[in-house]
């Protein structure tokens, strides 16, 4: 099997029954109809090996992840995912390996109506781009730098799942199922789209952990933030199997892609009747303001620990 017969194999036989993709796989490149009154929205995310994923994990898991978290930059942005492209890295031509992840891309991809409509494939450590197109209505984007002193912040589900999981601790069973499959397949906020495009003011997916994720919102918006860490969402299984450490890994952790979102007071109301219309939930974990920074009711400034490529932990990066 060569390049071409993979790319036929594995990637060329993702089908989906999108009207809108003109000319998909197979082609110099893809070619996509944007409908008239739409913007395109356009994110990459990159996943290494030992870094984002093991290669020990089913490609199945692999392949969902990988997906997942590049869906939710366009739920963050208020967008409809439409399609993507993958820019794979393989060590060796496996079919068994490919098989696996190509069934886990196609089941995700149908799951959320979304086109594999082209890549690249090519040998080295094992690793993959993935870059998503979504559209949104002209104009109707939320982005990071909305938020105004006074708007209360939400986040949307529970967090530190993904975060535990990656703990050696051993856990019971039911326990590690459940975070696994919270570290596997995190699900995209893309349902809260449309609400997000009514009602909020400011928004940014949860992938670095809360507190790093919000000091982003912050910094772009020119606000600071007030938050209660006893409103904090922690997630129930965390809770059950490492309650001391479940506030740090909803702080800290990364990889549980809720969406933390700035709300104003006027449309405060609003938001919560259209998530409890459509039977979501959402937690006010606190409120921006004019002060600098990041702040935990009574405690002061909260320092950011949230993952960063290259970070002060590294060997003395300099990136400049
Ligand atoms: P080119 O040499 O013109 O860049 P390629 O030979 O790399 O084209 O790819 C042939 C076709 O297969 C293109 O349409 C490309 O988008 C698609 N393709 C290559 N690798 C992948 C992949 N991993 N997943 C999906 N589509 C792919
Ligand atoms: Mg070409």
């Amino acid at each position: 099997m060569d390049e071409f017969s993979l790319i036929d194999r594995f990637f060329k036989s993702i089908l989906s029954t999108r009207q809108d993709v003109v000319l998909g796989i197979g082609d110099d490149a893809a070619c996509l109809h944007v409908p008239a009154g739409q913007q395109l929205l356009v994110s990459s995310d990159t996943l290494v090996d030992g870094v984002h994923f093991l290669s020990s994990w089913d490609p199945y898991d692999i392949a969902s992840k990988a997906v997942r978290v590049n869906l939710s930059d366009i739920a963050a942005m208020g967008g409809e995912p439409a399609w993507i492209t993958l820019a794979l890295t393989l060590p060796t031509l496996d079919a068994v390996w490919l098989s696996r992840f190509a069934q886990g891309l196609n089941d995700t991809l149908t799951l959320f109506n979304v086109a594999l409509v082209g890549g690249d494939t090519t040998r080295g450590p094992l690793s993959m781009t993935l870059t998503i197109h979504g559209l949104v209505d002209r104009g109707a984007a939320i982005t990071r730098s909305g938020a105004k002193p006074g708007d209360a912040l939400y986040v949307t589900g529970p967090l530190g799942a993904a975060a535990c999981a990656l703990t050696p601790d051993a856990m019971p069973e039911s326990c590690r199922h459940t975070l696994l499959h919270a570290l596997h397949h995190p699900m995209p906020r893309v349902d809260l789209a449309p609400l997000l495009r009514r009602h909020a003011a400011a928004a940014i997916d949860i992938s670095d952990g809360l507190l790093a994720d919000l000091a982003h919102l912050c910094v772009a918006s020119g606000v600071g933030a007030c938050v209660s860490l006893q409103a904090i969402p922690l997630h129930p299984s965390v809770l059950m199997f490492n309650p001391r450490k479940a506030l740090d890994f909803a702080l800290h952790g990364g990889d549980d892609y809720q969406l933390c979102v700035a709300v104003s007071p006027a449309q405060e109301k609003e938001w919560l009747a259209s998530l409890a219309a459509m039977g979501a939930q959402a937690y006010r974990i606190g409120v921006c303001d004019a002060l600098p920074g990041v702040r935990a009711e009574g405690l002061g400034v909260l320092s950011v620990r949230g993952y960063n490529h290259f970070g002060a932990s590294d060997d003395d990066v300099a990136i400049t």
